[in-house]
């Protein structure tokens, strides 16, 4: 099995099997963020401790790259501080801009790092960055609440 199959296969687990797919009651803040060009949405909630996400979930429909991004963001940066979290989304921000020339670092991205070959087609890096830039901005508005 090739690298493109095995990545292939990554993402649509987190599509068929998503994690973190079922709204929380309590939540810090709630995002709602949509991708008009395919049709992506997605609820998240998110909630912090401290300088740390406690708890990311979310609901959500649209294709397999923008489910499986959201599915594996959350699972990434649950439980990682805020520094951390930044420094994660901008290194698969790059990953998603480098036009297929990047690999992205395993041992940072994790499963992410099956979304690379999305970064060649201009067309669905927005799918792949909604589920980020929402817990992005979900991130922001909850340090600014307290
Ligand atoms: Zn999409």
């Amino acid at each position: 099995m090739n690298l493109d199959n095995l990545y292939q296969e990554v993402i649509l687990d987190h599509y068929k099997n998503p994690l973190n797919k079922t709204l929380s009651k309590h939540f810090d803040v709630q995002v709602h963020h949509i991708n008009p060009s395919c049709g992506d949405e997605i609820t998240l909630n998110l909630t912090l401790d401290g300088q740390t996400i406690k708890e990311i979930t979310w609901d959500g429909v649209g294709c397999s790259i923008s489910q499986a991004s959201v599915s594996i963001a959350s699972d990434l940066l649950m439980g990682k501080s805020l520094s951390e979290v930044e420094s994660i989304s901008e290194q698969f921000v790059e990953l998603m801009q480098s036009k297929g020339k990047k690999t992205g670092d395993e041992a940072v991205l994790e499963d992410a790092v099956a979304l690379a070959g999305v970064s060649q087609y201009p067309a669905r890096i927005k799918c792949a960055l909604l589920g980020w830039m929402a817990i992005k901005d979900a991130t922001l508005q909850a340090v600014e609440k307290r």
